[in-house]
């Protein structure tokens, strides 16, 4: 299969850098934005510039209708998704007994429903070529629990186990799923937490510095690369030993 990436949310942060990477590694990358195009466009011109092959396409992760579109776009464009990173997410903070029924719904439908959309449009292509990989973006909070981040914990377990579950189903077909779970990365998403909290959370990283979207980026590009053929099914901590 020809090498062909989607990035979901890849106008910002984390996505931002794994397209980035990705595009020098030789992929013909989509970058996706939801709200963002000033960033996936300017992202887009810088890789082109660079003379890489990229694309940019919106669409809300939450729509099966939005994101089948932009796998069609892509095919289009460069032909058949050949790796998909499930990396599009949102996070908010607040005590358990506050999360409003809308915001569960809200965090369920761009963390977990948009993982699953997305599988589901780039899957009977891979499955055709009996070939293809998945990275999905979970988080240490998905592994360890997060006190005031329930919900998004809850979300990013789930994305734990689509993954193990996926690679299982999957792997017969040649396909490979494994997941990427991040320790504190600096990115706008770090504005959920408070300014106060995050010199807090960079002292409680053994490493003793936040990681960065390119940390997280070159484990995606790890589990992207051919050299990880014989890897499925894995959650790699990215997390500078937070949760050891
Ligand atoms: P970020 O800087 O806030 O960027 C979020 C990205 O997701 C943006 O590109 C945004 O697009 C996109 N997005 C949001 N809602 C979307 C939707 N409905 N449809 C399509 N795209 C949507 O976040 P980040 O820190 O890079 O996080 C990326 C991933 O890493 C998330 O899954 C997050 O849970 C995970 N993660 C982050 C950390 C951390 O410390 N930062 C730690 C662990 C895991 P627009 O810009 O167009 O709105």
């Amino acid at each position: 299969m020809e090498k062909i990436a989607l990035v979901t949310g890849s106008s910002r942060g984390i996505g931002r850098a794994v397209a980035r990477e990705l595009a020098h590694s030789g992929w013909a990358v989509c970058i996706n934005y939801h709200e963002r195009r000033d960033c996936a466009e300017a992202l887009c011109k810088e890789l082109s510039d660079e003379g890489c092959r990229v694309m940019v396409q919106q669409a809300d992760v939450r729509s099966r209708e939005q994101v089948e579109a932009m796998v069609a776009a892509v095919r289009r464009q460069f032909g058949d998704v050949s790796l998909l990173v499930n990396n599009a997410g949102i996070s908010r903070q607040g005590l358990f007994q506050d999360v409003s029924e809308d915001l569960w719904r809200e965090m369920f439908a761009v963390n977990v429903d948009g993982a699953f959309h997305a599988c589901q449009a780039v899957l009977p292509a891979m499955l055709h070529q009996h070939e293809g990989t998945i990275v999905n973006i979970s988080s240490i909070w998905g592994l360890r629990g997060a006190s005031c981040e329930v919900a998004y914990a809850c979300t990013k377990a789930a994305i734990v186990g689509l993954t193990r579950s996926l690679a299982m189903e999957l792997a017969p077909s040649g396909i490979r799923v494994n997941c990427v779970a991040p320790g504190v990365i600096q990115t706008d998403m770090l504005k959920e937490v408070g300014e106060e909290i995050v010199p807090q959370l960079q002292e409680e990283t053994p490493l003793g510095r936040l990681g960065t979207p390119e940390d997280i980026a070159h484990a995606v590009a790890f589990f992207a690369d051919q050299r990880s053929s014989f890897v499925t099914g894995q959650v790699l901590t990215a997390d500078g030993g937070f949760i050891l």
